[in-house]
């Protein structure tokens, strides 16, 4: 099983050292040719929503990398990675990749003007720790997408078929419950 990881911008690095720590290869995704490489998974960290996406733009990526979401590639996008998926950002007129049917909040979540962690359940999973910086959360997700967890009654993780979002940052801690959720949805995907 192979990851790719966007690496544009913001906390790529932090994902890698978790996937590695769970012996999972990934490798980075920097500029077109990068897509060539064969990969069964896609990363998109946090960071600023608007730098990656402008980027992404800036080398060719945003187009080949919505036809491999639309065409099933699992992805999992983290905070400002939620943002550059949502089809709708309530308080932005920009939309990035916008692949799945969510209404994203950008830096409007309750106690998140600085930055604080929590635990909640994720999955069904109790006791995850949460952990979100300048965090988006979703505002309304469309009748697809399955809510996986909420934090002071907001939506904070969610997913649509192969497309997994958390507002909070799995790869800043030690907690590997995510990545392997991730990782779970990658080897199911591989397996059909
Ligand atoms: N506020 C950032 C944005 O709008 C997201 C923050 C993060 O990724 N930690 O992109």
């Amino acid at each position: 099983m192979r990851i790719a990881i966007l690496a544009l911008q913001g906390a790529f690095a932090e994902h890698e050292k978790t996937l590695s720590r769970l012996g999972v290869e990934s490798f980075e995704i920097r500029q077109l040719r990068d897509l060539d490489r064969p990969l069964d998974g896609l990363i998109i960290p946090g960071g600023e929503s608007t730098v990656q996406g402008k980027l992404m733009d800036d080398l060719g990526l945003t187009e080949p990398v919505r036809r491999l979401i639309e065409s099933g590639l699992p992805v999992w996008g983290t905070c400002a990675g939620l943002l550059l998926l949502a089809r709708r950002i309530a308080n932005d007129v920009r939309t990035h990749l916008a692949t799945m049917d969510v209404t994203a909040v950008r830096n409007a979540y309750g106690r998140q003007l600085g930055s604080f962690s929590t635990r909640g359940s994720f999955a069904g999973i109790p006791d995850v720790p949460m952990t979100f910086i300048r965090a988006p959360y979703i505002a309304q997700a469309g009748a697809g997408v399955r809510v996986l967890a909420t934090a002071d009654d907001r939506i904070v993780a969610a997913r649509e078929a192969n497309q997994l979002v958390t507002a909070f940052h799995p790869e800043l801690g030690d907690d590997l419950t995510v990545h392997r959720y991730f990782l779970d949805m990658v080897c199911k995907q591989v397996a059909r």
